[in-house]
């Protein structure tokens, strides 16, 4: 049976700012989406911080049996410098400097993406869409909301009404903004917009004749608003209704209050049931960003090159000392903080390398079950990691003190605690002991010696058929063997 059928997840909805009991409107099937990065820079580490939060808990919706379908864009058009309607996109931009075409920038950068997200150890999301690919989708959405009367066409551009959207629904649920305070604070500097409230928003630009990214449309040659895109490509694959949407605390406003705006305007219904933030990455205590320059990229902490680092880090501790933060906390960033993290991280692969060489004993003193239990708890609990490592700790702390005869298990209840310890240390928190895998490689070539030395034997016996055998099942594995006047050598392809 699904483990999810025994666990009961609470989620904290932003959309309420309540915690609420996770029911998908599919039994058993979850929808996903989480707003994928803008392909213009390097991926720095708070980004990476925000994806590894839903990294996470796409591992453990499917740890506990749920069939997920995970969507994360690429945002590859329609950001404009600043998140704001008028001016340069971003991705543009990059291209004008470098004097290269748009998608030269984002190839390089979203390769950069899926190579920093590799080496930390993330599953790939089921489906990744980009912009660019579904402006015909876009288009369509516009027309729909145009029709349906929330947009109007000013100059070629289609700007979404708020303030008539606003008459039949409610524009600032998510953010807690009010619509009457945000016309009283803002003044329209310019007086020459085409919107008619500088709350609208842009659904569709007409791109001036310098804008290199356009497509033609009904209404002008242009480019989609940034918050469309979302829209567009969270329900082409998940449906106009889907259970969870996330992203960074940042963009709950205006991004994610213009997505359900769009949404409501567009089909009538909200779209999703449960909205989660992730909360930002600092550094000397301020948010990392692209922009700004305050930041620290991930292959910089790989390698130790950067001046607030006094060493290199492996990926798996980059993931712990994210871990060991819930993703609705502020984290910030310090050499001090990562070093403690990696002696945490040593110390929890150190106790489940001893694991395997504990005694079993008949009886339990330990309640095996009841530890294991916390730990679906943390997780249940709006996805606590910190407290989930808090209890892999514990475990630690069980497995020291049977090693020194303190306690005891029986054989059952030490496989218990090995086979659930890997689960939430490998598969939920996605971590790797990168000293194991160069073990499993010492142990492999200690193999391979020890058939090496059993052919010479055979050889030696004149038994040619056994050792002919073995060099040639060998050579099947790619593992080559080679008779030199040094002795016998190998190679692993
Ligand atoms: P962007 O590429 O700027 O669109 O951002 C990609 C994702 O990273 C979004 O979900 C942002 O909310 C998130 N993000 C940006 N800066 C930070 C930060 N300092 N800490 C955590 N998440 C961030
Ligand atoms: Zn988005």
């Amino acid at each position: 049976m699904e483990l999810y059928k025994n666990q009961q997840i609470e989620i904290y909805n932003s959309l309420s700012g309540k915690k609420e009991v996770f029911k998908p409107l599919h039994e058993g099937n979850v929808g996903m989406y989480v707003c994928g990065p803008t392909v213009y820079s390097n991926v720095h580490l708070g980004n990476v911080r925000t994806f590894m939060s839903f990294d996470v808990i796409y591992r453990y919706l499917k740890h506990l049996g749920y069939k997920v379908r995970y969507v994360r864009n690429i945002t590859d058009v329609g950001h404009i410098v600043d998140d704001v309607d008028d001016g340069e996109d971003k991705i543009g931009r990059m291209a004008r400097l470098e004097k290269v075409e748009p998608m030269e920038i984002v190839q390089r950068y979203t390769v950069d993406f899926h190579t920093i997200l590799h080496q930390l150890n993330f599953l790939p999301p089921s489906i990744e869409p980009t912009a660019t690919g579904h402006i015909i989708e876009q288009i369509e959405i516009i027309k729909q909301i145009i029709d349906n009367g929330f947009a109007y066409e000013t100059n070629g551009s289609v700007y979404f009404d708020v303030v008539k959207f606003n008459e039949t629904n409610h524009y600032g649920k998510l953010s807690g903004r009010n619509i009457d305070d945000m016309i009283a604070n803002t003044r329209d500097l310019d007086g020459q917009s085409d919107k008619k409230n500088p709350q609208d928003f842009a659904l569709w630009k007409k791109a001036e004749p310098e804008h290199i990214m356009r497509w033609p449309s009904p209404w002008s040659d242009g480019f989609p608003g940034w918050h469309l895109e979302c829209t567009a490509m969270s329900t082409k694959y998940l449906g106009n209704q889907f259970d969870i949407h996330g992203g960074g605390m940042d963009l709950k406003f205006p991004h994610h209050e213009c997505e359900i705006a769009q949404n409501e305007a567009c089909t009538g219904h909200s779209p999703v049931t449960y909205w989660m933030h992730a909360n930002m990455l600092t550094l000397n205590g301020k948010k990392m960003s692209k922009s700004t320059g305050n930041n620290i990229l991930p292959g910089e902490l790989f390698t130790g090159e950067n001046s607030i680092l006094s060493k290199a880090f492996a990926p798996s501790v980059v993931r712990f000392f994210m871990l060991q933060a819930h993703y609705r906390s502020i984290l910030d960033f310090s050499n001090d903080a990562i070093l403690a993290s990696e002696k945490g991280f040593n110390r929890l692969m150190e106790a489940f390398a001893v694991l395997p060489s504990l005694p079993a004993s008949n009886t339990s003193t330990i309640a095996i079950q009841a530890w294991k239990q916390s730990c679906y708890d943390a997780m249940n609990d709006d996805f606590n990691s910190p407290i989930l490592i808090a209890q892999l700790f514990e475990a630690v702390r069980i497995i020291n003190l049977v090693k020194e005869g303190n306690e005891q298990l029986t054989k059952a209840d030490l496989n218990e605690l090995s086979h659930t310890l890997s689960g939430f240390i490998f598969d939920v928190l996605g971590l790797t002991d990168e000293k194991s895998s160069s073990k499993s490689n010492d142990k492999l070539e200690g193999v391979i010696e020890l058939l090496i030395a059993m052919r010479n034997e055979a050889r030696a016996n004149k038994n040619f058929a056994l050792s002919d055998q073995i060099r040639d099942q060998l050579d099947a594995l790619g593992i080559q063997i080679k008779d030199g006047k040094e002795g016998t050598t190998f190679t692993l392809n």
